[in-house]
């Protein structure tokens, strides 16, 4: 493998988005096929064109989704949680399906919390609990893409030595530090480390969900192309992060352009 080059790779991969574009394809990938309406447990599913989605949960959560959730909560918020156990993607039409939860390292366990409605709570994982947190509707593309891309994260982390895991861990708390004013000022490193960590956890995502996708836009009825998720990815997802790194390392003034 060539050595890893952080300026290098900042310069190759911070990208000018089309803000405009990213926005209305997440608009479009996070239109619901829904509702789900949840009870204490069971199984739904819903279709939209020739795409099905189909969950089933119950109110069982582990000690470390009790504790994220305690994390996460606001007080005066009572808000329901639910445990994620099966959850697919299907194409109807071409025998095609992709099977969320196998997906997971082992010991994993996904919580959703399908009342959320605050854009800037966004989902998580915590790979020191093993626990991813979805929040909002289950029942569209872009959740399910949230997902993929948690999962690849939580992959990506468990395949590393502990050297890596500290690495990975410090990189992020030191960007995160530099965002928020306190701490070191983020290297050039730190922040390839971070751009490189969130472009794999989405080609992860993407190489997932491809089969299921269309090649070209069908005419007549609901369809998902290839280029709406790569482009949903990088003028989208991607983003925040080129955004805030370019601004920060002076590279280059992404509004302006
Ligand atoms: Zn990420």
């Amino acid at each position: 493998m060539p050595e890893f080059e952080p300026s290098q790779y900042l310069e190759q991969h911070i990208k000018v988005g089309d803000r405009e574009q990213g926005q209305s394809l997440i608009d479009k990938l996070s239109e619901s096929f829904g509702p789900f309406e949840y009870k204490e447990s069971g199984e739904m599913s819903v279709q939209k064109g020739p795409f099905e989605i189909k969950l089933s949960y119950d109110s069982e959560l582990n000690q470390p989704a009790r504790s994220i959730i305690s994390d996460q909560s606001l007080p005066e918020h009572n808000r329901k949680y639910y445990s994620v156990r099966g959850y697919k993607f299907s194409r109807l039409d071409r025998d095609q399906q992709l099977d969320l939860i196998s997906l997971l390292p082992a010991d994993y366990q996904v919580i959703v919390e399908p009342e959320h409605r605050y854009k800037s709570s966004p989902n998580l994982v915590d790979q020191g609990r093993k626990v991813i947190l979805l929040r909002g509707d289950l029942a569209s593309p872009a959740i399910i893409l949230s997902l993929l891309h948690e999962i690849g994260h939580a992959r990506s982390y468990d395949n590393k030595t502990a050297e890596g895991k500290h690495r990975d861990w410090k990189h992020r708390s030191i960007v995160d530090f530099g965002v928020y004013g306190i701490g070191d000022k983020p290297g050039q490193d730190d922040y390839a480390a971070v751009l490189r960590d969130e472009r794999d956890a989405w080609a992860f995502a993407l190489g997932k969900i491809r089969l299921l996708l269309d090649s070209k836009e069908e005419v007549g009825r609901y369809s998902i192309t290839k280029k709406d998720v790569r482009s949903m990815i990088h003028n989208w997802a991607l983003q925040g992060y080129n955004k805030m790194f370019a601004n920060e390392l002076g590279q280059m003034d992404l509004d302006k352009k």
